[in-house]
């Protein structure tokens, strides 16, 4: 049997035997038994957001970029203007989606591994009145910073802006209550903290920014409006579903709900990010961001400062022993990224950091950390 490797990694990753095995039956796309399991996987995801009331769960074929354009070119109108809260590759796609689809937009930026700043958020907000809506990365994968969602929601509610968040990395394990902070939409997908395998993204979005979204999105595929009205109307997807995804998403919800829901799986993740932290800082390697700014959702470490240090040999000898890691998305420093989110727990991220330090050190790419120390 192949061996399957334990992704470290932001998402594909790695899934239960449970989750896998919901894959192996084929569904109808018309059968009302498959209807029955888009309904109670949407109304969960709706309950993991507390969107009960005035919020609508509206799934989407496709990868979370898929969805983030979904959202982008449904909610935010022709005529309106996004503010977009960069810091990091992710918040860069974002205002790239939106140039794409042709929204006006406008960008505060900050570097790497600096947290958006609300202050400078609410300034820009009184200085340009037109802007209509904000967009947020929740916790930004490209370094693993988390920002702060609830003063930036604060904000954004003060001026009377709506506000988009891209929680693709966060959704499930973080916690994003879309009706206390009066969110516009939060958007993720079925391969992250679900567990799920990918290939589905879903927006939780006002039910009453939808209704009045008729007509905004530039494409027939990612509107949002459409696809909801459709699946409210006949209680199927618009177009061909991901079948099997959908079926892996309601096991890896059942398993979530048994494990414990949302605050047990943000303290397995921890308890993951933990460890990793410290191993990998007793062996002298250091974490790119502030502790305090670190979501524990993907770490990331400044490579090795050996003159010969190369990620391709370092990932390849730690695809041989079965981990799978991340290369860096700073365009600055050379980094890498570890994932702590998955079906792993931290015996697992004891093994991974162990195989690191091993890795390393027989390539002598590992300064002792004592030596690191005294110099
Ligand atoms: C994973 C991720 C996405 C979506 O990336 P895809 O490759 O399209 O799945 C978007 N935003 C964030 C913050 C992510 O972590």
């Amino acid at each position: 049997m192949l061996q399957t490797p334990i992704l470290l990694t932001p998402g594909p990753l790695t899934t239960s035997l449970a989750t896998r095995t919901a894959m192996l039956i084929d569904w109808g796309s018309w059968d009302s038994s498959f209807n029955v399991l888009t309904a109670s996987v949407c109304a969960d995801l709706l309950a993991i957001a507390n969107g009960q009331t005035q919020h609508c769960c509206i799934p989407l074929q496709g990868s979370g970029t898929f969805a983030v354009e979904a959202a982008l070119g449904t909610l935010v109108p022709r005529t309106g203007k996004l503010l977009v809260l960069e810091n990091g590759a992710y918040g860069q796609r974002m205002s790239k989606i939106a140039r794409a689809i042709g929204r006006d937009v406008v960008i505060l930026s900050w570097p790497d591994g600096v947290a958006v700043d609300a202050l400078a958020v609410k300034a820009k907000l009184q200085a340009d009145p037109a802007i209509t809506h904000i967009g947020l990365i929740h916790c930004e994968t490209a370094t693993g910073l988390l920002n702060p969602l609830p003063e930036i929601a604060r904000i954004a509610n003060d001026a009377g802006c709506e506000l988009i968040v891209d929680a693709m990395s966060s959704f499930g394990a973080l916690d994003i209550d879309v009706q206390a902070l009066n969110l516009c939409a939060v958007i993720a997908a079925s391969g992250k903290c679900l567990e799920g395998v990918p290939g589905m993204g879903f927006v939780i979005a006002k039910t009453a920014a939808i209704a009045l979204a008729h007509g905004n999105s530039p494409s027939l595929a990612l509107d949002l409006a459409d696809q909801y009205e459709y699946l409210q109307r006949t209680g199927q997807w618009r177009f061909t579903p991901p079948t099997h995804v959908v079926a892996a998403l309601r096991a890896a919800l059942d398993q979530y709900q048994a494990e414990g829901g949302r605050s047990t799986r943000l303290e397995r993740y921890t308890s993951n990010a933990k460890v990793l932290i410290e191993r990998l800082k007793s062996a002298g390697l250091k974490l790119f961001l502030n502790e305090n700014l670190q979501a524990p959702i993907i770490l990331t470490f400044h490579a090795p400062a050996h003159p010969h240090y190369q990620f391709t040999t370092f990932y390849n000898a730690m695809r041989e022993r079965g981990f799978v890691l991340y290369p860096g998305k700073l365009t600055q420093i050379e980094t890498f990224r570890v994932g702590c989110i998955g079906a792993i727990d931290s015996a697992q991220l004891e093994q991974a950091a162990h195989a690191i330090i091993d890795v390393l050190t027989q390539l002598n790419w590992l300064t002792p950390a004592a030596e690191k120390n005294h110099a």
